[in-house]
């Protein structure tokens, strides 16, 4: 099955154009079976709106991303993309979220990346360090990462898919691509083949913590070349 396993809907991001019902309609039309919803989940929105009125807020959201998903025949997943502050920014994607695990964290970007890895793993989540060289931002502490990311958002430039495919290699770590789409560039076309048994949140977790090959589509923003990798990152 073909998933996008990183994109936002503007009940939540600010930062995208569409509502969820247009984006899972753009993603069914483009061909993805299934879709992981990784909103933003920063500290300004719970700051905003309170810790807990955010959290249902985002958990609400993904609610009706399922719901309409299943209507339209779209698997949709629950993650999560947490900003937080090391100096820079970093964007850290979280797969296998569940609402009892954003009730009982909601202070996720104000943690360590150990204590957010932490927090994951107790709770059978992931931790991936989205676009890690995108500009301005610096790769994560290999130690308390399961995966990174090739990010094929057409606005950020080079989506340093070769460097990551090394990196993961190198570190025996899962390699995921997404196309982090907001509704204001070209269409998405990039992700991530996943077998046709991954259907749930758990499945997903448990594929990209033990499988040691991935299969990815990368959609070059620079070059415009739509092309597939398979990487053996594990031994
Ligand atoms: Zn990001
Ligand atoms: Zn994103």
């Amino acid at each position: 099955m073909f998933y996008d396993l990183h994109c936002h809907t503007g009940g939540i991001s600010r930062c995208c154009k569409a509502p969820y019902d247009k984006i899972i309609d753009m993603a069914k039309e483009y061909g993805y079976e299934g879709m992981v919803i990784t909103n933003h989940f920063t500290e300004v929105d719970l700051n905003e709106f309170g810790e807990e009125k955010f959290v249902e807020m985002y958990i609400e959201e993904y609610n009706k991303c399922r719901a309409y998903g299943e209507k339209v025949g779209i698997n949709v997943l629950f993650g999560a993309e947490i900003t937080v502050s090391y100096n820079i920014d970093v964007h850290l994607v979280i797969y296998g979220v569940t609402p009892q695990f954003l009730r009982d964290n909601p202070r996720l970007p104000l943690l360590s990346q150990k204590e957010i890895y932490e927090a994951c793993h107790k709770y059978g989540c992931l931790l991936i360090n989205a676009h890690p060289f995108r500009l301005g931002m610096t790769i994560q502490d290999v130690n308390y990462l399961d995966g990174v990311e090739v990010n094929c958002h057409a606005k950020f430039g080079d989506c340093h898919e070769k460097e990551l495919t090394q990196f993961a290699k190198d570190h025996g770590l899962a390699l995921t691509c997404g196309c982090d789409y907001h509704a204001d560039t070209r269409k998405p076309t990039g992700g991530t083949y996943l077998p046709d048994n991954i259907l749930t949140n758990t499945d997903l977790v448990n594929y990209l913590k033990t499988s040691d090959t991935f299969h990815i589509k990368v959609d070059d923003p620079v070059t415009l070349e739509v092309y597939e990798v398979v990487a053996k990152t594990r031994m």
